[in-house]
């Protein structure tokens, strides 16, 4: 019987652990925790959004987004609702996001146990996996006082995001001591940090935003950085602002392209639309008709209804309008400035959130190394990767977890069958 060991016990581990066991492979789990899945337990705001209806291939991303592609066609979405539909779980659909019907996280990572369980996986629990080696044939891996083999190895323990739960980055530095080459780990979905002091005044406020994230070239060695800005994301949503800086979705969805481009050196800006719902011209025609109605009113109450007092007196701080000047008496460029102010609100933006604060990360084990058909390494024979370890991080809406569960369900099943299917 070919012995699978598998480094990591939570999302993609776990599938990894069933899938191997299911194909007749006898597997022992390894994970450093007291109990498997923890980080399960925190997603989704303890309810879990386990998949999304919606699978366009744009919502994984990774130095090589396409190798998603080949795992997600072997276990997809249809797949992923069956597997956790024989375990038990039905799903809850909130506009395509899909939770388990008893908005329980716990229930996922308790069907996934009792699973593994069923099928007699050896749960090494509170092991942490020091040192990897391949032996002869097989594996070897080994914690501070026991070394366990194996004929196959799937590593699956995960990022540095949320370390909290386990997942400390060790994965990268096992994958790279067996010669793999990590694609530099950065925090994603997380919250920006900006430059400007005013945040601090509109800490709290939540908005209906689109966000923008552009940021130019990186700079030549000794040289002046180009001024000339590309737009590398946007989305859409309710921006949250914080005391210094911007969260809430859409910022997570955009954050992982804002704090690569700082990584690499580059000036990062965030512009925001506050009211994206209206074109530009429709605005115009509003507030000039406004104006003949409400003139009298001074800026911030003239601005009462469309935004929080705190957001409407920055807008006219930037725009240079005097708070006290009565709206009918705005000269044109300063109406012109402050509609700038409100499809165009520009921040700088000097950091990311920390590994603490992010939910996953961008990058890691480098997929030119990996073959997508198995997740085995094209570098170490009988290895395989499932989960965050690897260079691919999902949008925000069950699109980390169910790269979890494809590339779990592939590297489990192709590691009990030797590789090759
Ligand atoms: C707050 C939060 C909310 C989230 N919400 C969602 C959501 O709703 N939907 C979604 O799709 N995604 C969500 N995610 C992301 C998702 O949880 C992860 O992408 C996914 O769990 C990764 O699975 P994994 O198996 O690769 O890694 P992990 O789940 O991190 O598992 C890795 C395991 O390996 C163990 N380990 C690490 N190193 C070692 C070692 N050396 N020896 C032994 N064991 C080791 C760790 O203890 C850990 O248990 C969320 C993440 C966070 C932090």
């Amino acid at each position: 019987m070919r012995r699978v060991l598998v480094i990591g016990g939570g999302a993609s581990g776990l599938m990894a652990a069933i899938q191997a066991a299911r194909s007749g492979a006898k597997v022992t789990l390894l994970e450093q925790n007291r109990q498997v899945g923890k980080k399960i337990l925190v997603t989704g705001n303890g309810r879990c959004n386990l998949t999304n209806r919606d699978q366009e291939l744009s919502h994984y991303r990774g130095s090589d987004s396409g190798f998603a592609a080949a795992v997600l066609q072997q276990f997809g979405l249809e797949e992923t609702l069956e597997f956790f539909g024989d375990l038990g779980i039905l799903v809850k659909d909130r506009n395509g996001y899909l939770y388990p019907y008893s908005d329980q996280a716990s229930s996922v990572a308790e069907v996934l146990r009792m699973e593994a369980e069923r099928l007699g996986v050896k749960m090494a629990l509170g092991n942490r996996i020091l040192k990897l080696s391949a032996a002869g044939k097989g594996f070897e891996a080994s914690t501070d006082g026991w070394t366990y083999e194996g004929d196959a190895c799937v590593l699956a323990a995960g990022s540095a995001a949320a370390p909290a739960t386990g997942s400390d980055g060790s994965g990268y530095v096992l994958a790279e001591s067996l010669g793999h080459r990590v694609v530099k780990p950065l925090p994603a979905l997380v919250q920006l940090r900006c430059r400007e002091r005013f945040f601090e005044r509109l800490a709290g406020l939540r908005m209906e935003a689109s966000v923008k994230i552009l940021a130019g070239d990186p700079a030549p060695a000794g040289g002046k950085k180009n001024a000339e800005r590309k737009e590398l994301a946007e989305d859409r949503g309710e921006v949250q602002f914080t005391k210094n800086g911007i969260s809430g979705i859409p910022v997570f969805q955009v954050s992982r392209y804002a704090v690569r481009a700082l990584d690499e050196g580059r000036r990062v800006e965030a512009r925001l639309n506050l009211l994206p719902r209206f074109e530009k011209r429709e605005l115009e025609k509003y507030f000039a008709s406004r104006r003949k109605d409400g003139g009298y009113k001074k800026g911030e109450q003239f601005l009462t209804g469309l935004f929080p007092g705190k957001m409407s007196l920055c807008l006219l701080e930037r725009a240079g309008i005097s708070k006290n000047k009565k709206a009918e008496d705005w000269t044109a460029g300063e109406l012109e400035r402050l509609l700038l102010q409100i499809r165009d609100f520009q921040t700088e933006i000097v950091s990311g959130g920390s590994f603490e604060q992010a939910q996953v990360c961008s990058g890691g084990v480098d997929t030119r190394e990996i073959c997508p058909e198995t997740m085995e390494s094209r570098l170490v024979p009988g290895l395989f990767f499932a989960g965050e370890v690897v260079d691919i991080d999902g949008a925000c809406g069950g699109y980390n977890l169910q790269w979890a569960w494809s590339s779990g369900y592939t590297a489990g099943r192709s590691a009990a069958k030797g590789g090759k299917e």
